[in-house]
């Protein structure tokens, strides 16, 4: 479905993006939020700078969701049918949209359980950690580990072998 940017519509978009924006103030500081409100920020620059009537792509109810919130809310869905609630929308989600949405939360899971990095050199003992995450990106570490990559959200673990760290 495409919606003509009004005034209206551009409080609305920004206003959502203000709360997301407090929501990840309210997480730790780690680069993957860093990421996520630079993106945010950049959205919202966009938004106030097009003009009203441009054509704006937006999904169901909600203007935005990405393929997590989707697969929570076609589950949350399922969840109330079986209660006997349907959606005031009268949305029902396919065989299809149910199977993708638990491969997409497995996926979710997968990224936030450390995967263990690829070490590609170390120099010196302590000082620097170089690793590669599995989306490629290379990732320097000093003195504190990187806790997730910050290109694709991957949960980092450096341990070599067993170690603890
Ligand atoms: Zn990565």
């Amino acid at each position: 479905m495409i919606k003509p940017l009004t005034p209206q519509f551009r409080s609305d978009i920004l206003e959502s993006l203000n709360k997301q924006l407090e929501e990840l103030n309210s997480c730790e500081n780690n680069s993957y939020v860093v990421l996520q409100k630079n993106t945010i920020n950049q959205f919202k620059k966009l938004i106030k700078s097009l003009p009203d009537g441009y054509p704006i792509p937006v999904e169901r109810r909600k203007w935005k969701m990405n393929k997590y919130e989707k697969a929570f809310d076609v589950i949350d869905t399922i969840l109330h049918l079986m209660c006997g609630e349907e959606r005031e929308d009268g949305y029902k989600p396919s065989q299809d949209e149910m199977v993708n949405s638990m491969e997409d939360f497995k996926e979710l899971v997968e990224r936030a359980t450390p995967k263990k990095i690829c070490h590609t050199k170390e120099e010196g003992s302590f000082t620097f950690n170089f690793g590669r995450c599995e989306c490629g990106r290379e990732i320097l570490s000093a003195n504190d580990y990187v806790k997730y990559c910050p290109c694709c959200g991957q949960a980092l673990d450096w341990r070599v072998e067993d170690e603890k760290i």
